[in-house]
């Protein structure tokens, strides 16, 4: 089945994931908040990360670092006057495009990212590329655009200091390096985890939440030897891969794409998107990037601060090398729930809307209804009491069961539990499950273990 974006952020919206930004305003361009459910399903897709990169990992630690940054921190990074996207508008229509996506999106085979800009233009001049809106060939010159976020820090304008809303997590981790190593007495391989809010003014933003100017990051950099970099990018490559699979996304759906050499950025020896066949095709979920020394390097260099390690038996100084796998959260829900909706025809006249979440993630874990809402309802609020200081749970008594099976299974609660006669009587629920709707009964003193088990990442 082909699930096209529209029939999804519809979904998205009706059900309660995300919402268009100030809607009641008119929107604000490509801004998007998450509902009852969104925020749910957004919480669990963070706890998985933690759990898998920092909880389960014995030599990685986390951060919660500051997105207002002194200034100086950017310009060691190199995002001052560095940070751009090639801008090419259409003087037929006036739309705007990324000159490296007009030209991906004409030529699939063509690796545009990382070109100079006179490549680009030449690439456009020499296939005639049209203008993807209204056909026409009339562009203006290739010209870059910044993509930081200025602000002022400050009471006074005059006084005031542009500052920047950092475009990345990563930085607020390079900078504590010293800190961070001191603190947790870590030892040379070890990584820092960091989840956090970026901000990118991009030139197009758009396909609903999968290019935002405001977007969450799950990042990890992890300081290794020099030497050793190429083992930890493939470990960090298999383990993010797998840590996408474990979560529901079919493995066809995922494709390693390596940066092919002449294009990696400065600081990179070796770079990899984890690509996810999103509605539109392939594109980048998750980049995996060799950054060799160079960030420890420079905030060296513009701080003055040794950044340097001390191997502790060899008593050697030098400044690790890094791999960074860094996953745009907003990019993984998308994923996440583009793979598990499901149209399912039950019958020639019936079909259900079934989300397949992985019942860790699910927005609700465990519904609990009562059969019969006058008599069954003080013992359905009881057990609903209960499970809630386990799992994340939701009750409705509205309706006929069947209506409020369907409603759960849109929204993807893995388990159903029912409050009946027998419950009353001989303290056992009906328990129903989401994907193969089989309900079994199940005394309620194993209810608590048999989910602990089932909802287990
Ligand atoms: P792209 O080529 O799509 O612009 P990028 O290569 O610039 O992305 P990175 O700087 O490697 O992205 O950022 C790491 C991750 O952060 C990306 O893989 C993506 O998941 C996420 N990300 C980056 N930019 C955005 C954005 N504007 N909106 C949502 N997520 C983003």
């Amino acid at each position: 089945m082909s699930l096209n974006m529209e029939t999804l952020s519809t979904f998205a919206k009706t059900q309660g994931f995300v919402y268009q930004g100030s809607e009641i305003y008119g929107g604000l361009a490509n801004t998007w908040d998450y509902g009852p459910l969104g925020v749910e399903l957004k919480n669990a897709l963070k706890a998985a990360w933690w759990q898998r990169f920092v909880q389960e990992q014995r030599n990685v630690v986390g951060l919660d670092s500051a997105i207002l940054m002194n200034p100086k921190t950017w310009e060691a990074s190199g995002h001052i006057g560095g940070f751009s996207d090639p801008l090419i508008d259409c003087k037929a229509c006036k739309s705007r495009h990324r000159a490296d996506h007009l030209i991906e999106r004409f030529d699939a085979s063509i690796q545009a990212d990382g070109m100079s800009e006179a490549q680009m233009s030449e690439l456009i001049q020499t296939h005639r590329i049209p203008c993807p809106k209204c056909g026409k060939f009339d562009y203006t010159p290739i010209r870059q655009f910044d993509l930081m976020f200025k602000t002022q820090l400050g009471v006074l304008d005059d006084k005031a200091q542009t500052i920047y809303l950092r475009p990345e997590t990563a930085q607020g981790i390079f900078v504590n390096f010293k800190n961070i190593q001191r603190t947790s007495r870590m030892k040379v391989p070890f990584g820092v985890a960091q989840i956090g809010k970026s901000f990118r003014n991009e030139i197009t933003p758009g396909n609903f939440i999968f290019r935002t100017r405001e977007f969450e990051q799950l990042e990890l950099e992890f300081f290794c030897e020099p030497g050793s970099e190429m083992q930890w990018f493939d470990y960090f490559k298999q383990a993010s891969k797998q840590f996408l699979i474990d979560l529901g996304l079919r493995e066809e759906h995922l494709s390693l794409a390596d940066h092919p050499v002449e294009k990696l950025s400065h600081y990179s020896n070796a770079t990899t998107d984890i690509e996810y066949q999103f509605a539109w095709g392939f594109d980048e979920l998750w980049g995996i990037a060799s950054r060799t020394d160079y960030d420890l390097k420079q905030h060296q260099a513009f701080s003055q601060e040794d950044m340097s390690y001390q191997d502790p038996q060899t008593n050697e100084k030098y400044l690790p090398y890094v791999i960074e796998p860094s996953l745009g959260l907003d990019r993984l829900f998308l994923a996440v729930l583009h793979e598990a909706y499901h149209e399912e025809a039950l019958s020639e006249v019936d079909t259900r809307t079934v989300l397949k979440l992985h019942p860790f993630i699910a927005p609700y874990q465990v519904a609990v209804f009562p059969l019969v809402k006058k008599k069954h309802r003080d013992e359905a609020f009881t057990l609903l009491d209960q499970l809630a200081k386990r799992f994340r749970v939701t009750y409705d008594e509205a309706g006929n069961i069947g209506r409020r099976y369907r409603r759960q299974d849109a929204i993807g609660t893995p388990f159903v539990v029912t409050i009946d006669d027998q419950t009353l009587e001989q303290q056992t629920v009906t328990l129903r499950d989401r994907d193969s709707m089989d309900q079994i009964t199940l005394p309620i003193t194993e209810l608590m273990t048999y989910l602990d088990q089932k909802t287990r990442f």
